[in-house]
């Protein structure tokens, strides 16, 4: 061997390979979601509920503070870790994989990018205790565009009232802590969107109806409603006027950790598919015997490697701090619709009883669907794609 050999970097790591300290996180959480989570979730689908008992689990686990700093007790770890993370838990549950993304990709992560060193001493600690996050953006007449938002912060005295109508916000049932995106000025377009911290006790705010949902049912989502809700000057997180960059910044973020849970939809119902398919005998032989079904998992094994290393790729983009918009993008769109496939493909590979609850993959199916609606639909994302690829 040269010397020159003895001295040249290492070559980049895999992408799929973790670092000890990834994989231990990741086999913790994957322990726990078998052992705590799994038997709730037929009774939190069918209830459209997740029980504060198990969110103050998830809390104790160590995954609700994942980038938060350790003086303000949090794990102090990498954005990367907060994507196992989801992926691992929504291989058990999507509803759980998004409470825990929403409240670390979204909400934490505002804090983190645009807090005031005031806001993160107040709110940080909070948040890696047992307050819920949340983050409110979208309204009944502002979804894909979301910047025609109309809820609106008026200046009064020491702050802002704000009035106006936010609809489905992920965690509102159960969260303490919000981010809320209102424009201070109308005529100013998107220059007059600001974010604002509002705590769930603040005068003037209230949440509203709980959707009844097709999947993620036990993840709640609702309406918040502000009426002249009083917000201290001091909560404005970011600048006044910037608020649209909040949105942005963490939004493609965030498509990231929907890109894990869509994985960890894709990877739960393929494991089903695998066992079942093993088991279950027609024809004197096993379902998994015969090449027109091995040929039909083997794609669907395709497409769960590959989304996994766009979202992989996609997060270690982020935690380098290198350019990940189209990667995001790519990640968010490709997973969500290979989760489809897949838990469709179990769906079918499950035969009559793919359509009944007492087997997990119509619950698969059911889920895998809000990958391509919420943080972005697939044509958002289709958008973003062309508008880099075309220059
Ligand atoms: C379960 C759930 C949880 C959610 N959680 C949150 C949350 O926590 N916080 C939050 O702020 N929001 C949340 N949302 C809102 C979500 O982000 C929006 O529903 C989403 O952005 C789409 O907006 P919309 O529903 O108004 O659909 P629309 O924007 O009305 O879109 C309707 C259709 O038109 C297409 N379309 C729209 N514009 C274009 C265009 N220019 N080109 C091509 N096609 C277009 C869309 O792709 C879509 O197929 C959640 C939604 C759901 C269902």
């Amino acid at each position: 061997m040269s010397p020159e050999s003895l001295t040249a970097p290492l070559p980049p790591a895999p992408l799929t390979r973790l670092a000890e300290d990834e994989q231990l996180f990741h086999d913790s959480v994957l322990e726990f979601a078998r052992r705590e989570v799994a038997p709730l979730v037929r009774e939190m689908d069918d209830h459209a509920k997740i029980p504060r008992a198990l969110i103050d689990k998830l809390f104790q686990l160590g995954v609700m503070a994942v980038e938060i700093p350790e003086e303000f007790g949090g794990a102090g770890a990498a954005f990367f870790h907060a994507v196992l993370a989801v992926e691992a838990l929504s291989r058990v549950d999507a509803s759980v994989g998004v409470l825990v993304d929403v409240h670390n990709t979204l909400c934490i992560n505002a804090f983190l990018r645009w807090g005031s060193a005031d806001q993160q001493r107040q709110y940080l600690p909070k948040l890696a205790a047992g307050a819920l996050g949340a983050y409110a953006l979208s309204e009944a007449g502002a979804g894909s565009d979301a910047f025609a938002l109309t809820t609106r912060a008026v200046r009064h005295h020491d702050g802002f009232l704000l009035t106006g109508r936010k609809l489905w916000i992920t965690n509102a049932n159960e969260a303490d802590v919000f981010i809320v995106l209102a424009t201070i000025d109308p005529s100013a377009g998107h220059r007059g969107i600001t974010a604002f911290i509002v705590e769930r006790t603040f005068p003037g705010f209230a949440v509203g109806k709980k959707e009844d949902k097709l999947g993620i049912r036990a993840s709640s989502t609702c309406e918040l409603l502000f009426e002249e809700c009083r917000v201290p000057a001091a909560n404005v997180l970011g600048e006044p006027g910037k608020g649209y960059k909040v949105a942005i910044e963490t939004l493609n973020e965030g498509r990231i950790g929907i890109g894990a849970q869509m994985v960890g939809i894709a990877q739960g119902a393929l494991d089903a598919a695998l066992s079942y398919t093993k088991e279950r005998k027609q024809f004197g032989k096993a379902v998994a015997d015969f090449q027109g079904v091995q040929f039909q998992l083997a794609r669907a094994a395709v497409d769960v490697a590959a989304a996994r290393l766009l979202v992989y790729n996609a997060a270690r983009l982020r935690d380098a701090g290198a350019p990940f918009l189209t990667e995001a993008a790519m990640c968010k769109l490709f997973a969500s619709e290979a989760a489809e496939r897949v838990s469709s493909l179990a769906v079918n590979l499950y035969g009559g009883y793919g359509f009944v609850k007492d087997y997990p993959v119509e619950k698969f199916y059911r889920d895998a669907k809000i990958g391509q609606i919420y943080e972005g639909t697939t044509n958002m994302q289709l958008q973003t794609i062309a508008k880099q690829i075309l220059g």
